[in-house]
């Protein structure tokens, strides 16, 4: 029961409670979960996903384009909710195409990237009119086809594998050796193949990394990222319209960490606006997040069916667990598994009566979605929360692994 010298998570103000029921979306989450009609279920709040994206946009210059990379979340309904509040759309699949097309997103705010696209998602890609973000010197000829056989331009950024690394990224997917991307030593050479191939080059997509809580290294990635753009705006076969400068911006998860400081980073970018202005008159500016737009607006519900005694620890065993919320059982990339912010979510007003341990049906060790934490006392039927759920929650998990029902979601 010792938890004094544990670090606690930074309380969470998102969503507001009443008569001890968490709402979402103004609804009483047990009343929710009656209308949902099932445990386990993702809840994403409408009203959070809009005021976090006008919360940015008040934050960053005026003129900076903010896209919404959609692996972090591709429901279809998010994502046309989405479409609405921002102004692109970044894909990785032809998949993810068809629900950002469907949602209703302007085919010339969409761009695509991706190692490894299949010959027909490039054809798809010029069909569709979007802007690819090139990986390999092997997508130049497939889209040239594509374009002929078309009868269409294939648009097209270069992603470039930076020279550098995002410091303190929780995943880094730029700088050393990379499958993304082209190495920037490597550009000059692409750019020359996309002159002589006839594609409409537009301009570059830079992405470090992920996951980051750090504002200095966000703005140094930034701004390295756009003076490599420069140097390559030399060996452009066109102006540069499209200047993607990545994104990154992390969500506290864990206990101690502290929301990201974004006033670093809008000067920042106010200073790059002003520069591009000047040296890259025709370019657009561009950053594209997942988590950071999406992640703190999503809950992961499920139910206590289960309380037992394990030699002094106790289990709240769940509906739910890794199958639907891998991250939160901590295998998603964690070095070290830490709890995401969990409470029971039918009593918000309770106070914690002791540790107990959150796990779930599998038959794995690893099931596990809160290791003794501090919780009220909760009993069968009771819901469990796991917060910071609405990015790399559903579709990022083993759903078939053990064959439980799925999880269902829904946008309130
Ligand atoms: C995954 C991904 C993103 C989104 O990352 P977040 O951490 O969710 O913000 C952005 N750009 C590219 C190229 C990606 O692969």
């Amino acid at each position: 029961m010792s938890s004094s010298t544990k670090p606690v998570h930074t309380p969470l103000t998102q969503f507001a409670t009443a008569d001890g029921q968490l709402l979402v979306g103004g609804l009483p989450l047990a009343r929710l979960a009656e209308r949902v009609g099932q445990t386990p279920f993702y809840a994403y709040d409408r009203a959070l996903l809009a005021a976090r994206a006008q919360a940015l946009r008040a934050t960053l210059p005026p003129g900076l384009k903010i896209h919404y990379a959609m692996k972090a979340n591709p429901m279809p309904a998010l994502v046309a909710h989405m479409a609405g509040l921002v102004d692109g759309i970044d894909v990785a699949s032809a998949g993810e195409l068809k629900v950002a097309l469907d949602a209703g997103a302007n085919p010339q705010d969409i761009s695509f990237a991706g190692p490894g696209k299949r010959d027909a998602e490039l054809h798809q890609a010029v069909a569709a009119g979007i802007l690819v973000n090139v990986e390999s010197f092997r997508e130049i000829p497939v889209l040239a086809a594509a374009a002929q056989r078309l009868g269409l331009p294939a648009r097209v950024a270069v992603r470039v594998n930076p020279d550098f690394e995002l410091k303190a990224s929780g995943m880094k997917m730029g700088g050393g050796p990379k499958q993304f991307g082209v190495d920037a030593e490597q550009v000059p050479a692409l750019l020359a193949e996309i002159a002589g191939a006839g594609l409409s080059f537009e301009g570059f997509h830079l992405f470090a990394g992920s996951q980051n809580l750090k504002a200095e290294a966000i703005v140094e990635a930034q701004r390295k990222s756009f003076e490599l753009a420069l140097r390559l705006a030399e060996h452009a076969p066109a102006p540069v319209r499209f200047l993607n400068l990545g994104g990154g911006f992390g969500i506290p998860y864990f206990p101690g960490e502290q929301a990201l400081d974004l006033a670093p980073i809008a000067d920042n970018l106010a200073q790059i606006s002003a520069q591009a202005a000047a040296q890259l008159p025709q370019a657009e500016l561009v950053i594209e997040l997942g988590r950071y737009l999406v992640g703190e607006a999503g809950i992961y519900v499920c139910r206590v069916v289960d309380r037992k005694v394990s030699r002094g620890q106790t289990y709240l065993v769940t509906d739910g667990g890794l199958h639907h919320h891998l991250a939160a059982s901590g295998n998603f990339g964690q070095v070290i598994r830490k709890n995401y912010p969990v409470a029971v979510g039918n009593r918000m007003d309770a106070a914690a009566a002791g540790e107990a341990s959150v796990v779930g049906p599998l038959c794995t060790p690893l099931d596990v979605l809160a290791d003794r934490m501090s919780l009220p006392a909760a009993e069968i039927g009771d819901l469990v929360v796991v917060f910071q759920s609405g990015a790399y929650g559903f579709t990022a998990s083993p759903e078939r692994f053990l064959g439980h029902p799925a999880a269902v979601e829904v946008l309130v």
